[in-house]
């Protein structure tokens, strides 16, 4: 195999930040060295996304909204809380258009991969509100994005730890648009259950997994539940809502990833679209709280995508037991009808 291609962005947006706020650029910091590593990554700018890019998926009334209050910040939208700062329309939309940019390059080179590493996140935005610590929904611009370059239909996998309530509204009522999200029930925005969206099934996929669900579970939830229906779906494009606060030490969560589930992740995503999609395959940062668990998890990713081993990660796996999840995947592949 040659190796591939990966192309990436990094904007971690300095200055979008908020006292001691869990969303702030020092989830990044174990990160850093990353654009300075000689390691063949092709790194783009991360250019504003143009605002008819967001208006896909956006009401122009909440991009002008964004647009008027962050001048006004730092300032509280959103309970979650969701903050603005002076900084943030131009942060948000470079998130935005950072990756659009990785997306563009590797549709443009066949086998190529990508990662945008970027602020603040985008998945709980959704088309009129600011939501979670997001303002606008990155993963959902691309979305749209592919399906204007006639790529369809367009797979989204949202792995985050939280539901990706914006990605799936958005995209609730758009059959060329398929999304499959795990996340730990009963925790922030409260959607997510196995089943949303009665009118998408077998095109919006849920697996609610209980606290503590770690790398076999998941392991078990890729294998017979998301890859068999995915390579029915045969996406061309295979977009990913990476968000690294599913690892076990991440302070707003209580799954039980590790840094080797990620890889593991990661492994069955670049499979997934070497096999369906001619290896159109990127991914966006979501959330991720624990800046140590965030580089190991993160690095795992990106030494997957370059076609390199994962290291171990000094966290190691999860000091708790595992619940058992065979009845949710079981449940999951009947209501969608999988296998
Ligand atoms: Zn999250």
């Amino acid at each position: 195999m040659p190796t591939p291609t990966v192309f990436a962005t990094w904007a971690p947006a300095p200055a979008h930040r908020y006292g001691d706020h869990s969303e702030g650029p020092h989830r990044l910091r174990g990160l850093q060295h990353l654009p300075r590593q000689e390691d063949g990554t092709v790194w783009l700018p991360a250019d504003p996304a143009p605002v008819e890019a967001l208006a896909r998926v956006h009401d122009p009334r909440h991009i002008a909204y964004i647009e008027a209050i962050a001048p006004q910040g730092p300032a509280i939208i959103d309970y979650a809380p969701t903050y603005v700062t002076p900084t943030s329309y131009d942060d948000a939309r470079r998130a935005a258009g950072g990756t659009l940019a990785v997306l563009d390059a590797v549709l443009r080179a066949p086998g190529s991969r990508g990662f945008a590493w970027v602020r603040p996140p985008g998945h709980h935005a959704t088309r009129t509100q600011a939501m979670g610590f997001c303002l606008f929904n990155h993963v959902a611009v691309a979305a749209a994005h592919a399906l204007a370059q006639g790529l369809e239909p367009v797979l989204i996998v949202d792995f985050d730890a939280h539901h990706g309530n914006g990605t799936q509204a958005i995209w609730r009522a758009e059959p060329r648009v398929a999304y499959f999200s795990t996340h730990q029930e009963g925790i922030y925005p409260g959607t997510g259950d196995f089943e949303d969206e009665p009118q998408a099934r077998g095109r919006i996929v849920n697996v609610p997994l209980p606290a503590h669900t770690g790398d076999r579970g998941y392991a078990r939830v890729i294998e017979q539940v998301l890859l068999p229906w995915a390579r029915a779906l045969a996406p061309a494009v295979v977009l990913v809502s990476a968000g690294f606060d599913a690892h076990w030490r991440d302070p707003l969560t209580q799954l039980g990833l590790s840094a080797q589930g990620f890889a593991h992740w990661a492994q069955a995503l670049v499979a997934l679209a070497d096999e369906t999609a001619q290896g159109r395959l990127a991914f966006v940062l979501e959330g991720g709280y624990d800046p140590q668990a965030v580089a190991e998890s993160g690095l795992a990713v990106w030494e997957v995508l370059h076609g390199r081993a994962a290291p171990a990660g000094a966290l190691g796996p999860a000091p708790y037991p595992e619940p058992e999840v065979a009845d949710r995947v079981a449940y999951a592949r009947r209501l969608h009808g999988i296998g």
